[in-house]
């Protein structure tokens, strides 16, 4: 569903059906302790394009809304993520953990 910044989200959801409108964000409140959303959540967020770059279904993301330290004002979409069937944190949710889709040793960074 796309997002008030017009962005495709499967988390968002709305229902503008006779006169209702709501608007939520259904990752913020599955978090824990579950998030408040709003739509300016949405023009940062970086979870589309997470899910554009990975889809691995493997992966849960969790969700946390934060304060930038610049700007006390502005809150943000904080994300980590997990890997189900390594049972571990996956560090760069847009590329995974590796272990269901092995980049080619051309990506292989030498140290
Ligand atoms: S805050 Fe992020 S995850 Fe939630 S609906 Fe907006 S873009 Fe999707």
């Amino acid at each position: 569903m796309q997002t008030p910044v017009g962005i495709e989200c499967p988390h968002f959801y709305s229902d503008y059906h006779r006169g209702r409108d709501r608007e939520e964000c259904r990752l913020l409140e599955a978090a824990e302790p579950p998030q408040v959303w709003v739509a300016e959540l949405c023009e940062t967020c970086p979870v589309p394009g997470i899910l554009r770059a990975n889809s691995c279904e493997n992966m849960q993301l969790n969700a946390q809304v934060t304060r930038s330290i610049f700007d006390a004002f502005q809150r943000r979409v904080k994300i980590s993520a997990f890997c189900i069937k390594t049972q571990g944190n996956v560090a760069k949710p847009e590329i995974g953990c590796g272990e269901c889709h092995p980049l080619p040793p051309i990506f292989e960074v030498k140290e």
